[in-house]
């Protein structure tokens, strides 16, 4: 008997559902992104119950012709290519031709659809891939499809769904998306009868981004921008001062397409290495227009990863658009106390959910983006709350207050390497507060600055044995007497691994003993400081680092090295302040500490009258 049969064309769709149609936020993505290849400026989206029992999606695209209804539903048809060669030049979004046949396989669904050039549209009911029933009836021109009971007759895969209220949230995140990587259209997402996205579609990303993220974000963020050969960039990327917990909100859109990038992401992070804490970072909608031979588009089914075939002018190009943006005024954080009611609201809004910190939007978007710079959109307090930097310091409870406002960028100079020269204003020196903190007043801008001591001064060591290390010049210190210290055999050979890295920033190690080490010589740069323990801390970091690259483990090593360098240096306190700020004014980034901790913030006259009521 013959055991190996060919599946029938309705199991075949079922089967390759499962890799496009996981949940129901895959159908929604599938469907507006056919909305969008059909030329619509207005797609709304309603959804119930998370979108198991309910999904709509109306456009006023060009809709389907009668006679090409049933072959839409059909696996492979596609009206986007005819040819494999056409992959390469490919602008649509879809072009598998396989999610209409894939959705329509595993749900009941109906399609309306009317062209411009057809008088009355086509009602189309489909149960399981086929169709049963087909009526000619009067509707606007454009596409309506309505899927119930998603996966009803693939029970396996309804119990893999979640709640409702996470289906929901899977769905908003891809309106999200789709929505900022098409400004000009008009999304409209209702939930459980709710409007809970409704975008401009005026081809604006800020107005389009304030409609999605609110007005904190917008505050934030500045504009890049990159014109070359074969790639150009624009949109909006969050100064280092607002950073979040995780990378949710960094969006990158290829030639109009959403995708997940690390390559994107790593270069712009690495951009910000040392402005912002360890775990936060950089919101941003980055739009890359490049030429398509230059990217790779077929990577995937659901279409979200890209090759890159020339990275290094990705990132060339990258760098120079983001850095453009750190300027002083996107560097330094200013305070703003909120009213004492505040705290009771924020604490309320903070219990609230995603979905529904977005339930006004309607009435948010109305009003002009500057009529509400004022008070502070919670929702990025609430994952701030939960995480502390490094070394344990709660940010929230500084980042709680501070409310970072835009102005026009100054005019600044960078060289190629785009690191960027920027001076903070003139300051008179007040006193100092808790040993710690320089209070100083800058008269013409009217501006009270409080300056970290200790971050300015590793900042300023960080720079100056970075200086040297890149002249080849490292000042070593013979040591008087060679420091012998005992470590273990793993140690050692961590060591050895090393030896390089530490020859390079000013310790000559020798006499290897069977589980013992010579020092003779320290790096001058860090004075006297304990050369055993800074020793033992930097091997410490450098176990967990193993495998990281020698760039990498360069770096930790210089910054271990100048937070113990100032741990050491008991005449911090005593230090000169006059000499502190011009050294710091001197560094290449004088806003924050390496490990990306703020070194200034600052506070108005305007914002301490406020205070005590004089305005
Ligand atoms: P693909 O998008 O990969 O071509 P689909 O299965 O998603 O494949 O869609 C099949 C075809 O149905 C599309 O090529 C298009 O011609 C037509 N189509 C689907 N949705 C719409 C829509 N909203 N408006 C107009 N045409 C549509
Ligand atoms: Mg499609």
């Amino acid at each position: 008997m013959n055991n190996i049969k060919l599946l029938d064309n309705n199991t075949i769709n079922k089967i390759a559902a499962g890799e496009v149609i996981e949940r129901p936020a895959s159908v929604v993505k599938e469907l507006i992104e056919n909305s969008i290849d059909a030329m619509s400026s207005i797609i709304t989206i309603e959804i119930e119950d998370g979108g198991k029992k309910y999904i709509r999606v109306t456009d006023n695209g060009t809709g389907i012709n009668k006679d090409d209804v049933d072959f839409a539903f059909l696996r492979h048809s596609t009206s986007k290519i005819n040819r494999v060669e056409d992959l390469q030049s490919l602008s649509t979004l879809g072009f598998r031709g396989e999610a209409l046949a894939s959705i329509a396989s595993i749900s009941q669904l109906e399609l309306i659809t009317r062209t411009k050039e057809n008088l009355s549209g086509v009602h189309v009911f489909i149960n399981g891939g086929e169709i049963i029933k087909k009526n000619e009836v009067g509707c606007p021109i454009g596409t309506t499809i309505i899927l119930k009971n998603l996966f009803y007759n693939v029970p396996v895969r309804q119990k893999f769904l979640k709640s409702d209220t996470t289906e929901a949230s899977y769905i908003s995140d891809i309106i999200y998306k789709l929505a900022l990587g098409n400004p000009g259209l008009k999304f409209k997402f209702i939930k459980d009868n709710k409007v809970i996205i409704n975008t401009p579609g005026k081809h604006d990303i800020r107005s389009t981004i304030y409609s999605l993220l609110g007005k904190e974000f917008v505050n934030s963020m500045f504009d890049i921008a990159y014109s070359g050969d074969d790639i150009k960039i624009c949109g909006l990327i969050s100064s280092p001062a607002f950073t979040r917990g995780n990378r949710n909100h960094q969006y990158t859109y290829v030639n109009g397409r959403y995708i997940k990038s690390e390559e994107v992401s790593d270069i712009v992070e690495s951009l910000y290495k040392t402005l912002i804490p360890i775990n936060r970072f950089p919101v941003y909608a980055i739009y890359i227009d490049i030429s398509p031979e230059l990217v790779d588009v077929n990577v995937h089914p659901t279409k979200t990863e890209v090759r890159f075939d020339n990275i290094d002018k990705l990132r060339k190009a990258l760098s120079t658009a983001v850095s453009a943006v750190f300027s002083s005024n996107s560097l330094i954080p200013e305070v703003t106390i909120p009213a004492v009611n505040n705290d009771k609201k924020l604490e309320a809004q903070n219990q609230e959910t995603f979905l529904d910190l977005n339930n006004n939007i309607e009435a948010q978007v109305e009003k002009p983006l500057n009529a509400v710079a004022i008070d502070i959109d919670m929702e990025d307090t609430v994952d701030i709350k939960r995480d502390s930097d490094e070394n344990g310091i709660d940010v929230n409870e500084m980042i709680r207050v501070l409310d970072y406002s835009i102005s026009e960028p100054e005019e600044m100079k960078y060289d190629v390497n785009t690191k960027v020269k920027i001076n903070p204003p003139e300051l008179e020196i007040v006193g100092t507060i808790f040993d710690t903190y320089i209070i100083a007043e800058d008269r013409v801008g009217k501006d009270m600055y409080m300056i970290d001591q200790h971050a300015a001064h590793e900042r300023i060591m960080y720079e100056k044995i970075k200086a040297q290390l890149s002249s080849n010049e490292v000042y070593k210190q013979q040591m008087l007497s060679p420091l012998v210290i005992n470590i273990s055999h793993g140690e050692m050979q961590l060591i050895k691994e090393n030896m390089e890295l530490f020859k390079k920033i000013g310790f000559d190690i020798e006499g290897f003993g069977l589980n013992s080490i010579v020092i003779r010589s320290v790096p001058m740069v860090f004075g006297a400081p304990d050369t055993r323990s800074l020793f033992l801390d930097i091997l410490d970091n450098l176990g967990e680092r193993i495998g990281s690259s020698y760039e990498v483990r360069l770096d930790k090593i210089m910054k271990l090295a100048c937070t113990s360098a100032i741990k050491a240096g008991h005449n911090i306190k005593k230090i000169e302040i006059h000499t502190l700020l011009n050294d710091l004014r001197n560094t290449e980034q004088p806003y924050t500490c390496p490990h990306g901790r703020p070194i200034i913030i600052k506070m108005s006259k305007y914002e301490i009258e406020k205070r005590f009521k004089r305005v």
